[in-house]
């Protein structure tokens, strides 16, 4: 299954929730990219000032975090990708990537929600920074203000790329070069919409029955 949606759109979250209640494999490309900036590797030097100014990384880069993952899996692995394919180049090379393995895609789950509506998500994120657990300044607080509620640290951080100003380059990439590439999936009869501004509770639910109905 692919979730497309624009940044703050929850596709990370509903991956989250799904990977558990279905048994399938969460791959977020942005995570693997942040690892591997933290890690110093060479992915991660490529990578770096492209997410920084909230622009996609080349897609070779992305494509080669995809391959690399599949390799690890077996034939018989369900995945959930989020944020991948993010253009039209990478959503035919997904379908080369998967070819190879005998895999195809099953769902192509869009997140549809409003840019004034990802504004807010988005200007409010901190995490963690022991634990990476997520939190808002509106939605989500920790119970006791400054500390963690799941490992009790004490120092959270914006993600980079959350800033204002990139926050609107990053939305704008989403409409100019991921939006294109959902007439690609409605034309092979696999794109959903769901709405995204409901609560993350119903989208899953909305989201599990697309893939148990086969809506
Ligand atoms: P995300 O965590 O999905 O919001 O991704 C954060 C950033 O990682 C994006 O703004 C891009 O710079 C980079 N990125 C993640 N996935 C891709 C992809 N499939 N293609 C290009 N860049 C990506």
């Amino acid at each position: 299954m692919i979730l497309i949606g624009p940044p703050g759109s929850g596709k990370g979250t509903q991956a989250q929730r799904l990977e558990q209640l279905l048994g399938a494999v969460h791959l977020s490309t942005g995570n693997v990219l942040r690892e591997e900036i933290a890690a110093g590797s060479r992915l991660g030097n490529a990578a770096k000032t492209f997410m920084n100014s909230g622009q996609l990384v080349p897609d070779q880069l992305a494509v080669e975090v995809v391959a690399a993952f599949m390799k690890r899996g077996g034939s018989d692995t369900d995945y959930i990708l989020d944020g991948f394919p993010r253009t039209t180049n990478q959503a035919e090379e997904l379908d080369r990537i998967l070819d190879e393995r005998g895999l195809a895609v099953g769902k192509v789950v869009e997140i549809h929600t409003d840019d004034e509506v990802l504004m807010e998500r988005l200007t409010g994120r901190f995490g963690c920074t022991k634990c990476g657990e997520g939190y808002h300044k509106s939605f989500k607080r920790p119970k006791i203000d400054g500390v963690c509620d799941k490992c009790g640290g004490a120092e959270f951080d914006v993600r980079s790329d959350d800033k204002e100003e990139t926050i609107r380059d990053r939305l704008g990439v989403y409409h100019s070069q991921t939006a294109p590439i959902l007439p690609y999936y409605a034309k092979k009869g696999l794109l959903v919409r769901v709405e995204g501004d409901k609560s993350m509770a119903e989208v899953t639910k909305e989201i599990e029955t697309i893939l148990t109905d086969g809506r």
